[in-house]
C-alpha cells in the first residue's frame, strides 16, 4: 500500500503549511487517499482574502474529485457571456465552446474546502506559523517545535517561509499595473437595461488606463476588479477615488457608490515567482509559494488546486515519496508553466483589452482534466 509508511507500518502523515485554496486543496486529496494529515495555518483563524474569483474547468474538476462541487456550484454564477468592451463599446463575446467555468465569492469557495476538510478529517492547527522545513521530512513551526513526516506540503503562499528555507533558486518579479477588488451587491435594477447576467472586462485606454472586470458572483453579490497602473495615484487610491472611476464608467455608479464606502479595499500588484524546482527531497511546493502568477487568465488558484490535487495522484503510484514528487512535477508542472507565461505577457501588454484572446493557447490550463488526465470536457 503506497499510503503506508513501511517502517511504522501505519498511514503516511504529511504537514501541510497554509490553509488557502493550494492547502486546503492538498490536505482533503491526501486525507482521501488514506494518509493522515495536519494542516497548519498560521492566522487565528481558516479564512479566504481578496473578494472574487473565477475557476474554470480544471479548478471545477479538482473540486469535484474533492466531493465539493455541488456546495460550490450552490452560490456561484456562469455568466451566459465574457465579454470585452473597449470605450464602452462591445468588442468580443465568448463563450469558450461550452467550456464550463464559474465566478464565485472567495468566502463561498474557501468555507466549502474549509467543510471537506472538517468531513474527511483533516486535524487543522490555526495560530500555527511554519518557519522551515528540511528535506528529510521536517517542519519546524514558529514556536520551536519540530514535526517529522513523510512529506511536508508549502502552500504557504507567495511570501513562503517552507520554500524561502529550503534555499530553491527563484525568478520574482511584480507587475506594473495593480488591481482593487471588491464584493458590491449586485444592483441589476439600479444599473437600468443591459446584459448585467455577463462578465463584462471594460477596458479604456485614454485619457486614462483604467479598467474594470464586472463579475458577478450569485444573485447577491457582484465582484468588481478595478485595475489601473501603479504610477497613477487616483486609479490607486483606496478607498476608491469614486470621481475618477464614475468619469469612466458612469452607468456603473451606483455600484461604484458602494464600492467607494468600503473602507478596508486594498490595491493590489501582481507578484510573478518561477522556481529552478518545486521539490525537495520528501518537501513539495504548491501554489503561490511554487507558481505565483499575473491574473489575465484567471489560473492561478486553478492551477494550485490541479497541482496540490495531482500530487496526492503521484504519491498513491509511488511508494517512494521523492520519486512521486519527481515524477509529479515533471507530469503537471509545463501546463502551469505555459499558463504563467502566457498570462504574464497578456498581463503586461494588456492584451486582453483586444477581445477573442481567449486562444486554445490561453485556456490549455482551464482545459484540463485532473481527474482523467485529458485536456478535454464532455461536450
Ligand atoms: C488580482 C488577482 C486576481 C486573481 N484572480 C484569480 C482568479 O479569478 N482565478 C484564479 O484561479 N486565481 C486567481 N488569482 C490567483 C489566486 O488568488 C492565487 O493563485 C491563489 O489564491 C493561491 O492560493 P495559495 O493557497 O497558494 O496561497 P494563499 O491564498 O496566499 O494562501 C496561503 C495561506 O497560507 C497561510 N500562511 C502564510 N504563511 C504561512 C506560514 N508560514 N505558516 C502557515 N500558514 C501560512 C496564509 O495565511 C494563507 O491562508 C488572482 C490573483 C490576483 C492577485
Amino acid at each position: 500500500m503506497a499510503n503506508v509508511n513501511a517502517t511504522s507500518g501505519k498511514a503516511r502523515r504529511a504537514e501541510v503549511a497554509g490553509g488557502g485554496f493550494a492547502g486546503l486543496t492538498a490536505a482533503i486529496a491526501l486525507r482521501q487517499a488514506g494518509w493522515d494529515v495536519r494542516l497548519h495555518e498560521k492566522g487565528p483563524e481558516l479564512r479566504a482574502f481578496g473578494a472574487g474569483i473565477y475557476l474554470w474547468y480544471n479548478g471545477l474538476r479538482v473540486l469535484e474529485g474533492l466531493g465539493a462541487l455541488d456546495e460550490v456550484l450552490e452560490g456561484s454564477h456562469t455568466p451566459p457571456t465574457y465579454e470585452t468592451w473597449m470605450h464602452n463599446k462591445s468588442v468580443s463575446k465568448e463563450t469558450f465552446n461550452g467550456l464550463p467555468w464559474r465566478i464565485m465569492t472567495r468566502r463561498h469557495l474557501h468555507n466549502a474546502l474549509v467543510n471537506r476538510a472538517h468531513a474527511v478529517g483533516v486535524e487543522i492547527r490555526t495560530g500555527s506559523e511554519a518557519v522551515a522545513a528540511e528535506a528529510d521530512g521536517k517542519l519546524t513551526l514558529q514556536t520551536g517545535e519540530v514535526l517529522e513526516a513523510d512529506l511536508i506540503v508549502g502552500a504557504d503562499g507567495v511570501g513562503s517561509k517552507v520554500r524561502d528555507s529550503l534555499g530553491f533558486k527563484q525568478d520574482r518579479w511584480i507587475s506594473t499595473d495593480g488591481i482593487i477588488r471588491l464584493i458590491v451587491p449586485r444592483m441589476k435594477k439600479e444599473l437600468g437595461h443591459g446584459e448585467w447576467d455577463n462578465t463584462i472586462d471594460m477596458w479604456n485606454h485614454w485619457p486614462r488606463v483604467q479598467r474594470i472586470l464586472y463579475s458577478p458572483c450569485n444573485k447577491d453579490e457582484l465582484y468588481l476588479g478595478l485595475m489601473a497602473p501603479a504610477a497613477d495615484p487616483r486609479g490607486s487610491a483606496v478607498p476608491i477615488d469614486l470621481e475618477v472611476w464614475v468619469e469612466m464608467f458612469p452607468f456603473l455608479e451606483p455600484c461604484l457608490i458602494e464600492a467607494a464606502k468600503l473602507k478596508t479595499a486594498r490595491y493590489d500588484k501582481y507578484e510573478t515567482t518561477k522556481l529552478d524546482s518545486w521539490t525537495r527531497g520528501k518537501v513539495a511546493l504548491v501554489g503561490d509559494a511554487a507558481h505565483a502568477m499575473c491574473p489575465a487568465l484567471a489560473q492561478g488558484a486553478g492551477c494550485s488546486m490541479v497541482n496540490a490535487f495531482s500530487l496526492s495522484q503521484d504519491l498513491a503510484e509511488n511508494s517512494s515519496v521523492e520519486d512521486a514528487l519527481t515524477a509529479w512535477e515533471q507530469r503537471i508542472r509545463p501546463i502551469t508553466d505555459r499558463c504563467q507565461a502566457i498570462s504574464g505577457d497578456y498581463a503586461a501588454n494588456r492584451s486582453l483589452s483586444k477581445g477573442n484572446m481567449f486562444t486554445p493557447a490561453a485556456l490549455e490550463a482551464a482545459r484540463y482534466d485532473p481527474l482523467r488526465r485529458v485536456f478535454s470536457w464532455p461536450q
